[in-house]
């Protein structure tokens, strides 16, 4: 009895993680423990790349020190 299922990126079936953004589950090689993503998220939301929702003004005429 595994409580394992197969991973949402290779298909391979020993997958025991589960993706904290899309709710995928993965196996240890496609999930990021910092992130608690699994790849394909991480490398959404950690590629550089900004999707719309962020507060953060790409104009930083109102950065200071
Ligand atoms: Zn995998
Ligand atoms: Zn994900």
């Amino acid at each position: 009895m595994s409580a394992t299922g197969l991973c949402a990126v290779c298909g391979e079936g020993n997958a025991e993680y589960t993706c904290d953004r899309c709710g995928s589950l993965v196996c240890e090689r496609h999930y990021e423990p910092s992130l608690g993503y699994c790849v394909e998220c991480a490398g959404e939301v950690g590629g550089g790349r900004q999707t719309n929702g962020n507060d953060q003004p790409e104009n930083g005429d109102t950065y200071q020190f």
